[in-house]
């Protein structure tokens, strides 16, 4: 996006400098626009205060900061984990590591055979022993939006933590965390048209609090000597080392925009997304995962008798790009029986000649291929 590359670089070409540690002008600029970002984001996602705005390098690296802290702050033998079988590995893994570390049950919110969450299932599966509920907003495999309005309070009934990874949301669905009440919320830059390697972990501050620092050196104390060393209070007690400024600056400026034509682009791909799903209904031998209804504009499908993997190369030499394989959701993909889908990710930036392109060539590949 335009505003994020000016922004980058501007920040390279005429202002690049640390943030919260000299005083001369320019750092002393550069680490009030790096606040205001933050400032940005808690009004993307409707924070209580900036303070709960704690950069990462990703929806990833949120996910990792959170479950090492709760391993040794909150989690203890006999606790149960709770995730669905939506969730991207980023959700998964180190759930999973930490479960068999701690000796903690690891249990899973099943979906049914199209790929959408069994609600009345899942709920059964909160109980006195949940200690946290895991689960991605919107599916970045299949594009469903999950019920987690209701799984965020059956969890609280229990005083279990909820986790959101909004990171296949937050570009699409406006989100306010307060009115979710989620104790945390993730999500990566690269997927709101910002840049790469920037990301957010939103977290109550009072639990911010109580986790212990992820990482530990420069820029997260308040004062060290060789016997001892005192941290900072969140956010900063998590941003150990030089942050990636121009990320943050990115990222912010990605939420602005976001925020500023929401309705236009959820206009926009809500008839994108309407046009793709006639074009594939049309073609016999297509499958569509997930839930059409309750869908962000990303659709995966498979074709009866074809490869996805052949068919993505012909597509791709003709010119279309789209994302093949597991999504970064093996056990998704076993889950339904299959090794994996084509998806097709829309956003405002494309047009109704896009989609004619791309019905046009997805016939004339499956007819090479079969
Ligand atoms: N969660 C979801 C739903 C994703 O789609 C992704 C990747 O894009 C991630 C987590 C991991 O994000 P990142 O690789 O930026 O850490």
């Amino acid at each position: 996006m335009q505003s994020v590359i000016d922004v980058t670089q501007h920040y390279y070409q005429e202002r690049t400098v640390n943030v919260h540690r000299s005083s001369h002008q320019l750092a002393a600029s550069v680490t009030e626009q790096f606040e205001q970002s933050r400032k940005h984001i808690q009004h993307f996602i409707g924070a209580k205060s900036h303070k709960e705005i704690v950069w990462t390098k990703g929806a990833t690296e949120s996910i990792n900061l959170i479950a090492s802290g709760l391993s040794k702050s909150v989690f203890k033998a006999g606790d149960s984990i709770l995730i669905s079988a939506l969730e991207h590995h980023a959700n998964i893994v180190p759930w999973q590591q930490i479960a068999q570390e701690l000796n903690l049950k690891l249990q899973v919110m099943p979906v049914d055979n199209h790929g959408v969450l069994k609600l009345k299932e899942s709920l059964q599966l909160i109980n006195s022993s949940t200690v946290l509920v895991a689960l991605g907003h919107v599916s970045n495999a299949l594009g469903n939006i999950n019920p987690i309005e209701v799984i965020i309070a059956k969890a609280k009934e229990f005083g279990a933590l909820t986790l959101i990874d909004g990171t296949q949301a937050v570009s699409h669905l406006a989100v306010d965390v307060q009115r979710l009440d989620c104790d945390f919320y993730v999500f990566s830059g690269h997927k709101m048209f910002g840049p790469t390697g920037i990301g957010v972990l939103y977290g109550k501050y009072a639990l911010l609090e109580q986790l212990p620092p992820y990482q530990l050196g420069g820029e997260m104390i308040q004062k060290v000597s060789f016997e001892h060393t005192t941290f900072q209070p969140p956010p900063l007690k998590f941003e150990a080392g030089t942050p990636n400024i121009a990320g943050v600056l990115g990222i912010s400026v990605a939420s602005e925009f976001i925020q500023q034509h929401r309705t236009t682009l959820l206009g926009l791909e809500h008839n994108l997304y309407q046009q793709l799903l006639d074009t594939l209904s049309i073609i016999p031998q297509v499958r569509l995962w997930g839930d059409i209804v309750n869908s962000i504009c990303v659709q995966s499908f498979t074709v009866q008798g074809v490869s996805h993997y052949d068919l993505a190369v012909l597509l791709d030499k003709r010119n279309i790009a789209v994302r093949v394989g597991h999504h970064c959701a093996m056990p998704l993909m076993e889950a339904l029986g299959i090794d994996g889908t084509i998806r097709v990710s829309m956003a405002a930036y494309n047009t109704s000649a896009d989609i004619h392109a791309f019905g046009a060539a997805l016939t004339e590949c499956i007819s090479l291929l079969t």
